[in-house]
C-alpha cells in the first residue's frame, strides 16, 4: 500500500467494518485533561475508577483539585498507578491553569494549534500523547494522537517502517487528512477498537477485516 493511500484506505476500511464509533472519554473538558494524564501507562479501566473516586469526592474542577490535601489526591487516583507522580502532574496542572489562565481550559486552548500545543509541552508530566489527547478531546482541536495501538496497527500494516519518531508518525496522519477533529477523533477510536478486537498484542488475523490488505496476513 502506498503511504497516501494507505492512510485514507485504512480510515474507509476500519469506518466500513466498525460503523461510527463518536468515541468520547469523559463528560467534560476538564475530565480530559485528568484522563489523559492518569491514563500515562495504565490501562483505561484503571482510569475509570480512580476518576470515578475523584468523582464521588469533589466536584471536577481545578480549583477543587488543588484544595485537595496532596495525600488525599494520591489515595483517590492510586487505582491508576504511579499515584504520587501523577497526583503531583495533576495540581501542577491545575494550579498552572488557575494561576495562568483564571481556571479556564477553555483560555489555554484558544490559540494557534501549534502555540497551544507548545504551551502545554512545557508543563511537567506532558508529552505528546498527552498533549495531543488534550487538544483533540479537550479542545476540538484537530491535533492526532498517536499510541501505541496506532504504531502496532501502522507498523505490521506496513505503513510504518520501524523507528519513526512520534511527530513523524503524526505528520503522517496530519499532511494526508483535512484538519478535522471529528474525523481525528473518529480515526483514533477505530484504531483503538481495532486493535482491542483483532490487532491484539497476538493478532486475530484469520478473521481480521483488514487481513487482504495487510502483509503480515499475506
Ligand atoms: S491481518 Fe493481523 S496483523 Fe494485519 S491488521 Fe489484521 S490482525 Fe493486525
Amino acid at each position: 500500500m502506498v503511504v497516501q493511500q494507505g492512510i485514507e484506505r485504512l480510515f474507509r476500511s476500519l469506518a466500513g467494518y466498525y460503523g461510527p464509533l463518536h468515541w468520547w472519554p469523559a463528560d467534560s473538558p476538564w475530565e480530559v485533561v485528568l484522563g489523559a494524564i492518569l491514563t500515562q501507562n495504565t490501562a483505561w479501566r484503571n482510569v475509570e475508577q480512580a476518576i470515578a473516586a475523584l468523582k464521588a469526592t469533589i466536584s471536577l474542577t481545578p480549583e477543587a483539585l488543588l484544595q485537595l490535601p496532596l495525600g488525599q489526591l494520591e489515595a483517590l487516583i492510586r487505582p491508576a498507578g504511579f499515584f504520587r507522580q501523577k497526583a503531583e502532574r495533576l495540581q501542577l496542572f491545575a494550579r498552572y491553569l488557575v494561576e495562568r489562565h483564571g481556571g479556564s481550559l477553555a483560555t489555554l486552548l484558544d490559540g494557534t494549534l501549534e502555540a497551544v500545543r507548545a504551551e502545554l509541552l512545557t508543563l511537567k508530566g506532558v508529552g505528546p500523547e498527552t498533549a495531543d489527547s488534550i487538544l483533540l478531546y479537550a479542545g476540538g482541536r484537530p491535533s492526532f494522537v498517536i499510541d501505541a495501538y496506532t504504531r502496532r496497527l501502522l507498523g505490521r500494516l506496513g505503513l510504518l517502517t520501524g523507528g519513526e519518531s512520534y511527530a513523524e508518525i503524526r505528520h503522517l496522519f496530519m499532511s494526508r487528512l483535512p484538519a478535522d477533529a471529528d474525523l481525528f477523533n473518529e480515526y483514533h477510536a477505530l484504531i483503538v477498537e481495532h486493535c482491542k478486537q483483532f490487532c491484539r498484542k497476538r493478532p486475530l488475523c484469520d478473521t481480521c477485516p483488514l487481513r487482504v490488505d495487510c502483509p503480515r496476513y499475506l
